[in-house]
């Protein structure tokens, strides 16, 4: 594009013009490139299982497609809805990956329901992970104390049987004003084995049967995509993930460009199954990255 810019200006200029003249007209042209590559967007909204790794694999390219956009000062943040991983662990397993991440730049579902729990001064009924358990006792020591008068769902397929969901049945019965926290209320997900079960059918069996609504803390409520864009405005930001209602279409609701990667759970024709289609769609993180940010030499 240079040669042919070069070309074009000596095409059209004066001859006696000096080489400065063609650097600068060069320069500009290369500054005019980085300027309008850099206003895609400030902020990336990624999620993760699905988009950047699915088990404890990158998606192709993952790894270097998230150094180099970093690299030209666009800001990350991860936002997952896992409801079975603490943020540590998460982090944790991101970093064996080989993805250079911080921790304080993941917001997962989990870390929402702490904050609107905490927020309403509830002490509630865990249907949670032992890890998710310890995430809020730590983050929310006073929960131990008081009786139960909520409850929190997320992902726990051992506990997810006549007992424990009767129980939380009967604290919802028993109190009027007892909210359902769903940490997620993903229908389903995708496993090493084929796609599973998510929250989402055992948080409706309790609307179901106590006839209220869950507060929803992850994707696609909207209080996750807005306590992430922090500073930015949504139209600076671009959300890439491989659920196209959670992710996308969540995220659009929000104001924020989606882009659907082909990778995790994603199926064909998902592109078409929500209005307005998403703003992007890629085969994978990397190649998503290249497109948008027109950038060649990124290993796919
Ligand atoms: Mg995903």
């Amino acid at each position: 594009m240079s040669v042919k810019l070069f070309s074009a200006v000596k095409k059209y200029s004066h001859p006696r013009a000096s080489l400065s003249f063609y650097l600068c007209l060069l320069l500009g042209h290369h500054l005019s490139v980085s300027m309008s590559t850099g206003s895609v967007a400030k902020l990336l909204l990624v999620d993760l299982s699905g988009t950047l790794h699915v088990g404890n694999l990158a998606t192709r390219g993952a790894v270097e497609a998230l150094d180099w956009v970093r690299s030209r000062g666009v800001a990350v943040k991860f936002l997952t809805n896992t409801t079975k991983e603490s943020k540590r662990d998460i982090y944790e397993r991101l970093v064996k990956i080989g993805f250079k991440v911080d921790m304080s730049d993941i917001l997962t579902s989990v870390s929402v329901a702490i904050d609107e729990v905490k927020r309403r001064g509830l002490k509630p009924l865990l249907i949670t992970e032992d890890s998710v358990e310890r995430e809020f006792n730590e983050f929310y020591p006073e929960l131990k104390n008081g009786d139960r008068d909520s409850v929190v769902v997320g992902l726990v397929p051992d506990k997810f049987n006549y007992t424990v969901l009767n129980e939380a049945f009967r604290l919802l019965k028993s109190n009027q004003n007892a909210p359902i926290i769903a940490i997620h209320k993903g229908k389903y997900y995708q496993t090493e084995d084929g796609l599973s079960l998510g929250p989402g059918p055992f948080v409706v069996a309790l609307e179901f049967a106590s006839g209220r609504e869950a507060t929803i803390c992850g994707k696609p409520n909207q209080n996750i995509f807005l306590q992430a864009l922090g500073q930015y405005a949504p139209e600076e930001a671009i959300m890439f993930g491989d659920d196209v209602t959670d992710d996308i279409q969540g995220a659009q609701r929000a104001g924020i460009r989606g882009c659907l990667v082909r990778t995790g759970k994603y199926r064909p024709g998902d592109e078409n199954k929500i209005e307005p289609a998403p703003a992007f769609v890629f085969e994978n993180f990397a190649e998503a990255v290249r497109g948008i940010f027109n950038k060649t030499g990124i290993a796919s």
